[in-house]
């Protein structure tokens, strides 16, 4: 997997004060789409052991403390991802479970293979759907079309 952003402090995507993995791979080519950049999977940079240490270490250090993190994209469900993504939220859970961990997908709920679902297990909200131009709507929180629902697992 790539990425293709990491923000230790961040407070726009989710809430309070959190660590946010932008991720490289989506198939979903929403119209309006305000993140293309991240469509191909080979973008980025590559997500390493080193990567993974960094985001446990950031949750965990206290000098800035972090509700919990935030994983969107491009798609962290995206197939070729979801090995990776699988690893890093167990890893997480693991070693800071006080954290809550928020991720975006472009895929609804209901439609996750066995292998997307496995990663639900160590969420705790799930925003799904794709972004829908017609349906958008700037005021909604944490969501950019009134399509897409929060979904606390
Ligand atoms: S799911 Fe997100 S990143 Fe993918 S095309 Fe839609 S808006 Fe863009």
């Amino acid at each position: 997997m790539n990425y293709h952003q990491y923000f230790p402090v961040d407070v726009v995507n989710g809430p309070g004060t959190r660590a946010t993995l932008f991720v490289s791979g989506c198939e979903h080519q929403c119209r309006g789409c305000y993140n293309q950049s991240t469509w191909s999977p080979d973008k980025g940079h590559h997500f390493d052991e080193a990567m993974v240490n960094r985001i446990i270490a950031d949750l965990t250090d206290n000098r800035i403390k972090r509700r919990g993190l935030s994983i969107s994209g491009g798609d962290p469900l995206f197939p070729a991802n979801v090995a990776a993504i699988l690893d890093l939220v167990k890893r997480v859970k693991q070693a800071a479970p006080d954290k809550d961990i928020w991720m975006w997908t472009g895929y609804v709920l209901s439609e996750l293979n066995q292998q997307q679902q496995a990663v639900l297990a160590y969420i705790d909200v799930l925003v799904d759907g794709k972004f829908e131009q017609e349906l958008a709507d700037p005021s909604l929180p944490y969501c950019g079309s009134s399509n897409q629902v929060i979904h606390h697992l």
